[in-house]
């Protein structure tokens, strides 16, 4: 069995993927691991404005990015994880250091940020002091905090930068928050994801996120959460997602271990994500407008749903044979 890599990436964007899914394969082309390959996808799409991971994440209420990422091995079960961090440039990367070097396997902010401090004096692939805000991100955070001010959840004189805990009070004090996701139509999803099979027969996945506009900092969604955003075990495959609301995924205990242990006992990638695609849509009275579950199972095939009905998603694959990567939502 040949290796086999598959991006996604809830932001449609063909060259971003295209660029991200020949990072991974240039890896695994050369002889490396399905770990290196998952980790060059991740951190090609965090190093794009164009995908809501690393530069460009969406802006949360107090005005900062706070990014998760997760990344797991499925030879050894090994993971590592980080949460709510701000200035490090590849989340991933960070993730990865943690995965392959502690017995942790998830560490959140300052805690995790001096980590990446003390790394990057080491390492040149960890880089911090790093503002990922892009200038139409900080635009869209400017705008959506207009809207919520004209439409009476926040007081005309509020200043979320300079008093975050006072916006959120009176974001709360509103008592429309089911509306709030409503008013807020511009703040879209934009997690990454990617799998990876190598030469060996080992497997890896890994998820990045920056959450979304105005989330309230501190919250952390199913990116880093082993079993939600990401999860490998070599005799199932791997698994993982983007686009779905972090929340969605954890109420159900993990949509990605779900695609493993369905795969595990010898259903087909397809099968495993259709089955859980049509499983979350019920369970929770949803459609999954863009949120997108990808997976590789123990034979090497690849699976992925299909039916979005938003056009703002991408996922695509290579194998081994591909000369170039295939579209298979975008
Ligand atoms: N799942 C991500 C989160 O909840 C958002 C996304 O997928 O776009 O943080």
């Amino acid at each position: 069995m040949g290796w086999k890599i598959i991006v996604n990436a809830s932001k449609l964007n063909k060259e971003g993927i295209n660029s991200s899914i020949l990072s991974g394969a240039e890896k695994l082309r050369r002889g490396e691991s399905a770990l290196d390959a998952v980790e060059a996808a991740i951190r090609s799409m965090e190093d794009n404005p164009n995908f809501e991971a690393g530069t460009g994440c969406d802006v949360n209420i107090g005005g900062s990015i706070l990014m998760d990422a997760s990344i797991m091995d499925g030879c050894t079960l090994r993971s590592g994880a980080i949460g709510a961090v701000q200035g490090v440039k590849n989340p991933i990367t960070l993730a990865r250091w943690i995965l392959e070097n502690t017995n942790y396997s998830l560490i959140v902010g300052r805690g995790a940020e001096e980590l990446a401090k003390a790394l990057s004096k080491k390492t040149t692939s960890i880089i911090v002091d790093y503002d990922a805000r892009t200038p139409e991100k900080i635009m869209k955070y400017n705008k959506a905090l207009k809207l919520l001010k004209s439409l009476g959840y926040l007081k005309p004189e509020s200043n979320a930068r300079r008093n975050a805990a006072k916006a959120i009070a009176e974001l709360l004090a509103s008592n429309r928050l089911e509306n709030l996701k409503e008013a807020l139509k511009a703040s879209e999803l934009g997690t990454v994801s990617a799998c990876a099979l190598d030469e060996k027969g080992n497997y890896a996945s890994g998820a990045s996120t920056g959450g979304w506009t105005l989330t309230i900092p501190g919250r952390i969604g199913d990116s880093p959460l082993i079993g939600c955003g990401a999860f490998a075990d070599n005799p199932a495959g791997c698994a993982s997602t983007a686009g779905i609301r972090g929340e969605e995924n954890a109420r159900l205990g993990g949509l990605t271990r779900m695609i493993c242990d369905r795969m595990r006992i010898g259903e087909s990638a397809v099968d495993a994500v259709t089955y859980i695609t049509h499983y979350v849509e019920n369970r929770l009275n949803l459609k999954l407008m863009r949120g997108t579950l990808i997976a590789i199972d123990k034979h090497g095939e690849i699976g992925c749903n299909t039916k979005h009905e938003s056009i703002n998603i991408a996922a695509a694959y290579m194998t081994h044979d591909c000369s170039k990567p295939n579209i298979i939502v975008g």
